[in-house]
This record gives structure tokens, sequence and C-alpha cells, in this order.
């Protein structure tokens, strides 16, 4: 859909792995105090002093985790970049380095990798994280990239996701749907394509959804709000498989039932509107959804003034006793199991 078959073609071959590397390396500046050592040499050097240390790592496989026929290189970098920060932010941390592993066929030029780089370096000062190492090898087929981010954090301020209380509040960034139903959008879009090249799709009405799927954030800004509050939550988790997977997997490993209200789950009106025009239920979507990188998390209900009417933060719910189980209130009142779809299983 947004291929050029115009653009210069240089192949990777003609730079070597090494000459690729430099190429693709030479402009990261090291931003992080932490960073002692960054690109370079055999391994980079990093020191917390005294903080604990934060490590999560994403791989992502052309054809299962992104699809280039609408996934512009450079979105896909950035993306794979806020995705891994979006998982250390969820540990109440710091994000500060990362690694970028990557694995190429021939089939992509020279000018290709440097719009994947032109995306995660974007991320990478938007963010303020030094990009510190990485591996750059060949594949036989696609595309693979693997991004591993370090974070730091205090001690007593690590949030984990199995500390949630009943009683506690369930709270949620941000609103739930969107990056679901901009996939939605983009691959009907793409099935159009196929039969008729030339057709220029006004995509206007869908731009929010789609940009929550081509470029999403990760929520830095709500842990600096959430230390600005002085809330600390009790348990909390990014939202990457769709709410109700996230919601089971604070309250299995916290121990807790919880009550999520139908009605609270915050979603944006173009949610709406494309969810009736594609006749899906948008509940459902938000629920099930997945790829929103939201942060998730409960707090104690004597933080409550703190939050309240808060614009970033809305209250959908409260954890129970474990007996009481996970249940959905619905806005006709009726109550019904919480059961993980994820959103793999919900495209089949
Ligand atoms: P080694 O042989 O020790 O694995 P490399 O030649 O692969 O070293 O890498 C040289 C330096 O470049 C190292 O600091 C490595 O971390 C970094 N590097 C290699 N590939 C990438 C990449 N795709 N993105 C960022 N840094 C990379
Ligand atoms: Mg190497």
């Amino acid at each position: 859909m947004i291929e050029d078959k115009d653009q210069q073609r240089t192949p990777l071959s003609e730079l070597g792995e090494f000459g690729l590397i430099d190429h693709l390396t030479k402009n990261f500046k090291i931003k992080q105090t932490t960073t002692i050592r960054g690109i370079g040499d055999d391994a980079a050097v990093i020191d917390f002093k005294g903080k604990q240390t934060v490590v999560t790592t994403d791989l992502l496989v052309e054809g299962v985790h992104f699809d280039l026929s609408y996934m512009p290189l450079k979105h896909l970098g950035y993306k794979a970049v806020v995705v891994n920060l979006s998982d250390v932010y969820a540990m109440n941390a710091t994000a500060t380095q990362i690694t970028v592993s990557i694995a190429v066929s021939s089939r992509f030029p020279l000018e290709a990798l440097e719009e994947l780089y032109a995306g995660i370096e974007k991320a990478a000062s938007i963010y303020n994280i030094d990009v510190v190492g990485g591996d750059t090898t060949s594949s036989t087929k696609g595309l693979l990239i693997s991004i591993t981010a370090l974070g730091e954090v205090n001690k007593e301020k690590v949030v984990y996701r199995n500390q949630a209380k009943p009683k506690d509040l369930l709270v949620v960034s941000g609103d739930l749907g969107a990056a679901f139903m901009g996939l939605q959008v983009l691959e009907r879009e793409k099935e159009v394509f196929k039969v008729n090249p030339k057709n220029q799709p006004d995509l206007s009405a869908y731009t929010y959804l789609i940009e929550r799927q081509l470029k999403p954030e990760a929520r830095k800004d709500i842990i600096a709000l959430l230390e600005q509050l002085e809330v600390k939550p009790t348990a909390m988790i990014d939202i990457s498989d769709g709410l109700s997977s996230e919601i089971i997997h604070l309250c299995s490993q916290s121990d807790v039932g919880c009550v999520l209200y139908e009605t609270k789950i915050p979603i944006d009106p173009a949610l709406i509107s494309t969810c009736e025009e594609f006749d899906i239920d948008s509940t459902t979507v938000a629920l099930n959804g997945g790829e929103d990188y939201e942060l998730l998390f409960t707090i104690s209900q004597e933080d409550f003034p703190k939050i309240k009417g808060n614009p970033n933060l809305t209250i959908i719910g409260y954890m129970e006793e474990a007996a009481e189980g996970l249940h959905l209130l619905t806005r006709a009142e009726t109550k019904i199991p919480i059961k993980a779809q994820g959103w793999k299983n919900f495209n089949d």
C-alpha cells in the first residue's frame, strides 16, 4: 500500500557487516550519565549506582508481529522501541538504555534499514534513552528485530504485578481498543488495494486509530505523574494483550478478584463510530484488542483523592477477595465472568 517503487536501493553487501553497523549507529549519542560505554566495544558498560536494574526484551518477526505492506519501516523502528520501554515503565522504572538486534534478508536495501533506524533514533531521542549495542546478521527470509531495554528504579519504588489487595481501586491510563481497530482498518485497506491498486483511500476518519496502531507511545508521562501525585501503585502491568488478559494477570498473581465496570472503560469517540461501521462491539474490542500500551494499575483507596478527576486516569473497577472471582458489570447491570481472549485469538 505504501510501497515506493522509485526508492534508491543500495544492496547491503556493498557495505559489509561492519560498514553497515557503523553506518546505522554513527548518529547515536550518549545522553544518560549511567551509560559508561556504549556502542563500539565487546559489551556496553552501565552503572546504576546502587539503584535496581530492570531488563526486558521483545522479539518481532515479519509476518507474525508486523506487516510491511502497511507498516512503514520508520514506524516499525519507533514501535519496536516503544513496546519495550512500556514494559520498563510498567515496573515504575525509568528507561535508560536499549540494545537493538536485527536479522535481515537481502530483500532489504540499505535505505530500508536507514528508515528503520530513523524510527529507532526518534524514539531514543523522545524517550531520552541511549542505544548502547546490538547485533546485526542476515536472515534467509524477512526481517527480525529484537530490542532489549534497561531501566533503573529505587528499590522502594519498584511495582510488581502481585501486590494488589482487595478493595484497591483499578485504574487505567488513556483509552483502550483504538490500536486494534486501527489494525482492522489497515487490513481492510490492504484487501481493497489488492483488488484495486489505484484506489486512494480516504482514511481521515481513522487517523487516531491508525496512529495508535502504527505509532503507539509508552506512558513515561504517567510514571512521572504518579511520582508527582505521590501515588505508588500496589500492582501494575502494561496493556499489550488486551485489558481482560492483563486484569487476569494482575488478579491471579496478586491472588485477588475484581469488579470491572463496562461503563467506565475509557474509549475514544472514533473507536465507537468505527466499531459501529465494522459491526463489532466496542467493549469487546477494548477488552480484547491489545497493543494499547496503556498502564493498568491498582492503588489503595487512601490514594483516591490524589488521582480523582485526573483526565489521564480512569478508575474502572476495584479488587475483591479472590473467592469473589473476576467479573465485568455490564451496562445492563449483569455480572459476567472476565475471560482471557488476547488479541491473537481474537483474530481467529
Ligand atoms: P561483536 O563481534 O562483539 O558481536 P559487532 O561487530 O557485532 O561486535 O558489533 C560492534 C558494536 O556495534 C558492538 O558495540 C555492538 O553492540 C554494536 N552493534 C552491532 N549491531 C548493532 C545494531 N544493529 N544496532 C546497534 N548496535 C549494534
Ligand atoms: Mg555481533
